[in-house]
């Protein structure tokens, strides 16, 4: 077990080292905690050290490995010739009227993604991307229009959350997280899965499972696999669409899945981690706004425990796409609530800075191509 996960180990820091340039370290928070304990044993550290160190990294917001000031100096010392705190910086930080932020984040190869921190009443909720890019088509989105690049390794998704933390006040934490920023998160689960674990662990982050949502475009293989990890994350699905004629023509991955195998995958997530799956809507007007798709989808998604959440359309400027009215949004959801389905309209964060996903990241590629 200790040799296969040493291999594991290797092979990760090959896959990273294959997206780094050529003096760039890897990130300390790339490391799970066990990886950490192998670490401090092969460096004549006792065990306890990886818990501390992970305290540091996770809970305190430090700038530098000097600070970890109850870990020996000889260790601190070799902490920093082989790994670095961050390997992300932040290139533009928006904050929006409500104190929505913006991160546009640079990764170690030149490549940008986004991140978000939202602020409510007693939640700090933040947005991650997980791939730069994406490949799952979906017409409306920013995101895929200049296509997929790469994955993020772990460390550059948890970078994220701990770029974020440090806007915070001393006195507010981060209470919640959604994976609903640049990529397709379950195409890239095996750098996921050790992030979400890092970000549940007490000595990471400890955020309960149900307070970390991942959307996905529905992949209905990876929908399994993820639920065989056996946490209660929530699920989210962006759905979009009441039919395969109408989703084939938005999500253009639909064409090889269907929305059946997707609700089935969901259906056996549903059972594995008792948690109820929610649907995602965008509500673009004119296309899938109208009154007989609320009743289809009715339809569709009575027999599951379902959540609707539908989310106005955010405009992009390349695209044509527009949102419906308020009231024609609000008549959509009173008609699923009035159906059985549970129905939600997602508020609208950050609107006068690009918060909505791929959009800065886009304003960011385009002005370097021209
Ligand atoms: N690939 C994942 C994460 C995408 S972002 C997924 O498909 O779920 C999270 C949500 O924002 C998705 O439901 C996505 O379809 C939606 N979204 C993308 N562009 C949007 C836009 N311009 N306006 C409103 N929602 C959008």
């Amino acid at each position: 077990f200790a040799l296969e996960s040493q291999l594991d180990c290797i092979r990760r820091c090959q896959v990273n080292s294959a997206i780094r340039t050529p003096n760039s370290m890897r990130p300390l928070c790339d490391l799970s905690r066990d990886e950490l304990v192998q670490w401090c044993h092969s460096h004549s550290q006792p065990a306890y050290r990886a818990a501390q160190i992970w305290r540091w990294l996770f809970g305190k917001r430090i700038s530098n490995f000097e600070s970890m000031c109850d870990v020996s100096g000889q260790c601190r010392q070799q902490l920093a010739q082989e790994f670095v705190l961050f390997s992300t910086k932040i290139v533009e930080r928006r904050t929006a009227r409500d104190r929505t932020e913006k991160l546009l984040v640079e990764l170690c190869d030149g490549q940008h993604i986004e991140c978000v921190l939202m602020r409510e009443l007693g939640r700090r909720t933040v947005c991650i991307s997980t791939q730069v890019g994406c490949a799952m088509g979906c017409v409306f989105c920013a995101s895929g229009l200049l296509g997929l690049k790469r994955n993020l390794s772990t460390g550059e998704i948890l970078e994220q959350v701990l770029q974020l933390d440090r806007l915070l006040e001393r006195n507010e934490k981060i209470t919640n997280l959604v994976v609903m920023g640049i990529g397709e998160p379950l195409a890239n689960l095996q750098a996921l899965i050790p992030a979400l674990n890092a970000l549940h662990d007490n000595f990471g982050l400890g955020l309960g499972a149900r307070r970390m949502t991942v959307s996905t475009v529905g992949l209905p293989d990876k929908i399994r696999e993820f639920a065989n990890v056996g946490k209660p994350y929530t699920l989210a699905v962006s759905l979009h669409a009441p039919n395969d004629e109408l989703r084939n023509e938005l999500v253009a991955v639909n064409e090889n899945i269907g929305i059946r195998s997707i609700l089935e995958a969901t259906d056996e997530y549903f059972k594995k981690t008792g948690r109820r799956v929610t649907y995602e809507y965008v509500l673009l007007s004119g296309i899938n706004d109208q009154p007989t798709h609320a009743h289809q989808l009715i339809a569709l998604l009575k027999p599951c425990n379902a959540h609707v959440n539908l989310i106005p359309m955010n405009l992009v400027e390349s695209l044509s796409f527009d949102k419906p009215t308020e009231r024609k949004a609000q008549q959509f959801a009173d008609i699923l609530n009035r159906g059985g389905i549970t129905t939600t309209v997602r508020k609208r964060k950050g609107a006068d800075i690009d918060a909505a996903c791929g959009q800065l990241r886009l304003t960011q590629e385009s002005s370097f191509r021209t």
